[in-house]
């Protein structure tokens, strides 16, 4: 690289600065690391994001972390939905398991809260750290056209050409990361051959604060509750089939919607505009490299009908941003093997097992062979009847941290 070239300094670069790179370079903040964030939209789009459809399911611990970095106090109640209990359908059957422990309004299961208010408050959550020990500096509309990982440091050139030194770089730039690639870090890709589709509907029948999942024939379809009359539709389907259902008029898509449903909400009536996803799994084969680190969907991007992602890249980020700050302190080095293979054994343990299980029961559930039909009724009568396997999956929806 030109020696010539004015070189920025910082401890640390994150690339990506979604909702888990933001709550990162805060998280170092706190510590008195500095840190860059690199981003190829605009920062006015950062700052007011637009929708894109997603409500996230946050757990306690996940709202324990946003607390912690002062972003939780910047969504406003009326942005968080409480998720009393959850239902899961199987089929026609009217046979439901339920989820739902000792939860109520008080004490609830989840909270959902918009992808796009977390983002801006994750981003508002910043606004007075452009200097000082712990300074997060920007590059907007901006991207790594190379970098170098030495001994001790990491040498990036900007597509602009500027160069910056850092002590490590992270990768937060989404499942599909290129920054990821350009490490040199294989990751296991599952195309799940399906679509998903994520709007609000308005409903006649209340659903008493309750989620629904239900594995029809054909199709996967949820019901996340927002307010009394209205929830958040998930609705998973073949790309041909996708292709249809948005095609259909208003009135058309909305008689269909209360079909699907099976009218046990009344009618039921869009009211914003639906996101499509394509639905991709992503594990990457390391989640580190020399002075190199994969936070967020880059290191692991779930399928959402388990509604993990966020949470789990949340416990990633504070879990890295601990070893730095306890590194910096102890005055080692903030990016050292034995810190990065430490991270990356502890964020794999609280991955791998829900990565697992959330693959078979994708597969399970969007298999309409005889065989999984029964396979899928069994489970979830099972499920039913066994309180110890139900307590275990509301337990992690509702365990702090700590
Ligand atoms: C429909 C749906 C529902 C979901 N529901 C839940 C849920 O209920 N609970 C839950 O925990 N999770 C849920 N998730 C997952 C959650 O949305 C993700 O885990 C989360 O958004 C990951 O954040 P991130 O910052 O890692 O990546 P992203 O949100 O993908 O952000 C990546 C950022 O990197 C930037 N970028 C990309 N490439 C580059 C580049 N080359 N250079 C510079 N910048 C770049 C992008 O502009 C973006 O700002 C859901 C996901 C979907 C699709």
């Amino acid at each position: 690289m030109d020696d010539s070239t004015p070189t920025t300094r910082v401890d640390v670069v994150i690339v990506g600065a979604g909702p888990i790179g933001l709550c990162f370079a805060n998280a170092l903040s706190r510590q008195g690391v500095s840190s860059m964030l690199i981003d190829r939209q605009p920062r006015s789009a950062m700052a007011e994001p637009a929708s894109d459809g997603r409500e996230i399911a946050l757990t306690r611990a996940s709202q324990q972390i946003l607390d912690q970095l002062d972003v939780w106090s910047r969504v406003g109640p009326a942005e968080r939905a409480r998720m009393r209990a959850a239902k899961v359908f199987d089929g026609q059957s009217l046979f439901a398991m339920q989820i739902a422990p000792q939860a109520s309004l008080e004490e609830p299961l989840g909270c959902l809260v918009p992808n796009q208010v977390i983002r801006r408050a994750a981003h508002a959550a910043l606004q007075n750290t452009s200097t000082g020990a712990g300074a997060v500096l920007w590059r907007d509309q901006q991207q790594i056209a190379r970098f170098q990982a030495n001994d001790g440091e990491v040498d990036i050139v900007l597509a602009s050409g500027e160069r910056i030194q850092t002590s490590l770089l992270v990768a937060a730039d989404s499942r599909f990361s290129t920054t990821r690639r350009a490490m040199g870090i294989p990751a296991h890709i599952h195309q799940h051959g399906q679509q998903m589709l994520v709007c609000r509907m308005h409903h006649d029948q209340p659903h008493d604060q309750t989620a629904w999942e239900w594995f029809g024939y054909g199709q996967t379809l949820a019901l996340l509750p927002v307010d009394t009359h209205c929830s958040s539709l998930v609705l998973t389907l073949s790309p041909a089939a996708m292709e249809q259902q948005l095609a259909l008029s208003d009135e058309a898509f909305d008689a269909d919607i209360t079909r699907r449903f099976g009218g046990r909400l009344g009618a039921m009536r869009r009211i914003a505009e639906p996101h499509r996803y394509p639905l991709v799994s992503v594990y990457a084969e390391r989640f580190i490299g020399h002075r190199q680190a994969l936070i967020g969907d880059a290191a692991v991007g779930m399928h959402p009908v388990t509604a993990h992602g966020f949470n789990l890249g949340l416990q990633g980020l504070s879990r890295l941003a601990e070893l730095i700050g306890e590194a910096r302190t102890a005055g080692q080095d903030i990016a050292s093997p034995t810190l990065l293979r430490r991270y990356q054994r502890e964020q794999r343990l609280a991955t791998a097992p829900l990565f697992a299980a959330t693959l078979a029961i994708v597969g399970l559930y969007t298999d309409d062979r005889t065989p999984a039909k029964w396979l899928r009724k069994a489970v979830l009568r099972a499920g039913e009847a066994a309180w110890p396997a139900k307590r275990l999956i509301a337990s992690h929806l509702t365990r702090s941290i700590g």
